[in-house]
């Protein structure tokens, strides 16, 4: 078995490590996050969007001293259906927020539709709707463009 990875490191010192193998992917998913560890098909092995993408997770996860994985689940209790939902969209959209930032301005307003649509449909959550998703994948947009976060 071979594969590549590469290391790179969050504010500095935090390591996140990159795998690009096309195991422990779900279906439907160019990559996937497990903490600091972040899983890339190889054939997104150039994409540096959804690796950003991933890497923004990453970084979610050490803020929340690896609690964001786990806010994401809670979803399998009825009663934090709707809070874990929350965390999901928020978590998301600040995601592909990053990873509008490596698009180019021709395909920019298809991407940022494309993210919302994924972010409404991809992940299991109710109650939100494509506008809300492209406002709110914007305002993390704007905010990485004035400064990385
Ligand atoms: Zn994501």
């Amino acid at each position: 078995m071979s594969f590549k990875a590469s290391f790179s490191f969050i504010y500095g010192f935090l390591p996140v490590i990159t795998i690009f193998s096309n195991k422990f992917i779900p279906k439907g998913f160019g990559g996937y996050n497990y903490g600091f560890i972040n899983i890339i098909r190889p054939k997104y092995k150039d994409d540096k969007g959804l690796i950003n993408h991933e890497i923004q997770h990453s970084k979610q996860f050490y803020r929340t001293f690896g609690l964001a994985p786990i806010f994401r689940s809670l979803g399998i209790f009825p009663f934090l259906k709707k809070f874990s939902d929350r965390k999901i969209f928020n978590y998301e959209c600040e995601a592909y927020g990053k990873q509008l930032c490596f698009i180019d301005s021709e395909s920019f307003n298809w991407a940022l539709k494309l993210f919302s649509q994924f972010v409404v449909t991809k992940y299991g959550i109710v109650g939100y709707s494509i506008e809300e998703a492209k406002e709110e994948i914007f305002k993390h947009y704007e905010r990485f463009k004035r400064k990385d976060g």
